[in-house]
């Protein structure tokens, strides 16, 4: 499987990391060794001095397709959870700075934590779906999936003109704003609604 991941997809997160709002999405990818599932613990690497946390929901791909339509992409999602793309933002500076790939800095072993995912039938609206990131219990980030720059359809559909989406892989749909740093020992929760997700030690 692997975890694709779209940036700059919320207008007030691209302006606090001084980026332009995108005409098309930007997305990268994230191997199947950076994920941590729920309950594991993040540890910090050696490499950052400034690992970033940006909370994200998470589709869940159900089944193969390319160049897929947006009238029919929401038949290849069934399921919502949530992730953070720990981001190692000391790192991605020099990255942007000369030009380079992001791998380094978003694609290292445990950056993406994802929680179990909820059938997207229990949502009342897919594109009004509160979620939430709390800090050693203090509230950091805060979205709306009816926020995003491009939904879920546009994401998926732009994706698979470029790679196959495979079932099982997970689409994280970017972060709103509020985006910042942890240390160790620090505490993360993310919530879809009122309901707790994830629960993160970072070691
Ligand atoms: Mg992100």
């Amino acid at each position: 499987m692997k975890i694709i991941c779209i940036g700059r997809n919320y207008v007030e997160h691209a302006q606090e990391l001084n980026n332009p709002v995108p005409a098309d999405p930007v997305f990268f990818i994230k191997p199947e060794t950076a994920l941590i599932r729920a309950g594991m613990p993040f540890f910090y690497p050696d490499f950052s001095n400034d690992i970033h946390y940006e909370v994200e929901l998470v589709l869940h791909i159900c089944k193969v397709g390319k160049h897929i339509q947006e009238k029919f992409a929401h038949t290849y999602y069934d399921k919502i959870g949530i992730g953070i793309d720990f981001t190692a933002r000391d790192v991605q500076k020099i990255c942007k700075e000369k030009g380079l790939p992001w791998e380094v800095a978003k694609a290292f072993d445990g950056s993406a934590p994802v929680s179990k995912f909820l059938p997207k039938e229990e949502f009342a609206d897919l594109y009004d779906i509160n979620f939430s990131l709390a800090k050693n219990d203090q509230l950091v980030q805060q979205g709306n999936s009816g926020m995003m720059i491009f939904n879920f359809e546009k994401i998926i559909a732009y994706v698979s003109r470029f790679v196959t989406l495979k079932m099982g892989d997970f689409i994280f749909t970017g972060t709103p704003a509020g985006v910042g740093s942890v240390v160790k020992e620090d505490n993360l929760k993310a919530f879809i609604g009122d309901k707790r997700m994830l629960d993160i030690k970072i070691k």
